[in-house]
């Protein structure tokens, strides 16, 4: 599936660094990280990553906002959600704006790698 790369996006340093490791370890190549929307939107336009791992309950902006700013800027992104949030309605609104899928915390490092490659493969 050649080299993926993917941002990382998360207000907790410490989410990051784990997610970071499992993409790594994954076989996949971390392109950048940002902690909250406004960064997101800035390093996915300067870094064109292959996918997005988006966090969803950050500030200033939230993950929400900058997934919709990101698709409306690039309607090809690959956007993951990666929540706490177990809310139906909030999930389906997210996929409805056009991300691509979920995961809740706590993941796990098969189900991070399988959701990519699933993604990836589309
Ligand atoms: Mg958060």
């Amino acid at each position: 599936m050649g080299n993926v790369r993917v941002l990382l996006v998360d207000d907790s340093t410490y989410i990051r660094t784990v997610l970071g490791s499992i993409i790594t370890e994954a076989g996949f190549e971390v392109a950048g990280e940002a902690a909250d929307g406004e960064e997101a939107i800035r390093k996915y336009m300067h870094l064109k990553p292959d996918l997005v791992l988006m966090d969803v309950i950050m500030e200033p902006m939230d993950g929400r906002a900058a997934t919709k700013a990101i698709l409306d800027k690039d309607p090809e992104a690959r956007i993951l959600m990666v929540t706490v949030l177990e809310d139906k309605d909030i999930l389906v609104d997210l996929m409805q704006i056009g991300a691509k899928g979920y995961i809740t915390k706590p993941f796990s490092k098969d189900k991070i790698a399988e959701k990519i490659k699933e993604i990836m493969g589309e």
